[in-house]
């Protein structure tokens, strides 16, 4: 009887207790701070840290052998997209993968592959460099738009849909160089040719700050 008695006083005093911090979770903020992502969700946020990291590394690196404007502007946006998924990193308490890497440095050894190959591309020729811009960009648009697909969580969709818009505007710039350098329109590297046509035909978007 005596256990059951506290029982329940233990259970009213929790309930007693639980009430506010069950009210607090409603705001959005709090929603955010405690859900907890996916196996996939998880995975896809680590590998986008270092895809956003992959793009400015190459782009820093090609701007110092070519010198042309287009790598350091969008260099400095990629900086950006990296800031915005660390800061998801940070609020779900999952470890930087690119913490202490230098430029050209991952953790996953794949992307590592793809920088390798990409930089033996971009270092022989300003056309093979702008069109490793190309390939980086499109590849990003396919690998956010399946992450975006994958990701329950609206502040994971949120911050995927601004750096997928950057992407857009990427390859924009990117289009337009190879286009006045050869004097022909863009070849679609990665995605298909009539979804890359229907973005470098449209005109540049305004991007949310991620
Ligand atoms: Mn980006
Ligand atoms: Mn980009």
């Amino acid at each position: 009887m005596l256990t059951q008695s506290l029982s329940a006083i233990s259970l009213a005093l929790a309930l007693a207790v639980s009430t506010p911090l069950h009210a607090a979770k409603a705001s959005p903020s709090a929603k955010t701070t405690l859900s907890t992502l996916s196996a996939a969700e998880k995975s896809d946020l680590l590998f986008m840290r270092e895809e956003e990291k992959l793009a400015r590394d190459v782009y820093l690196t090609l701007y110092e052998t070519w010198g042309l404007p287009v790598f350091s502007n969008i260099a400095s946006s990629e900086q950006s997209h990296m800031d915005a998924v660390l800061k998801l990193l940070r609020t779900y308490r999952l470890t930087d993968p690119a913490a202490g890497l230098a430029i050209g440095e991952f953790a996953n050894p794949e992307l590592q592959a793809l920088y390798d190959t990409l930089m033996a591309k971009g270092r022989l020729g300003a056309l093979d460099a702008l069109q490793v811009g190309g390939i980086i960009e499109e590849t990003d648009m396919h690998d956010l738009v399946a992450a975006i697909e994958r990701a329950d969580n609206a502040d994971l969709d949120a911050t995927y849909a601004n750096l997928l818009c950057g992407s857009r505007n990427h390859l924009r710039a990117f289009a337009a160089n190879i286009e006045s350098m050869t004097g022909q329109a863009y070849a679609a590297l990665v995605i298909p040719q009539d979804e890359v046509d229907a973005i470098v035909d449209s005109p540049l978007e305004q991007c949310g700050t991620p």
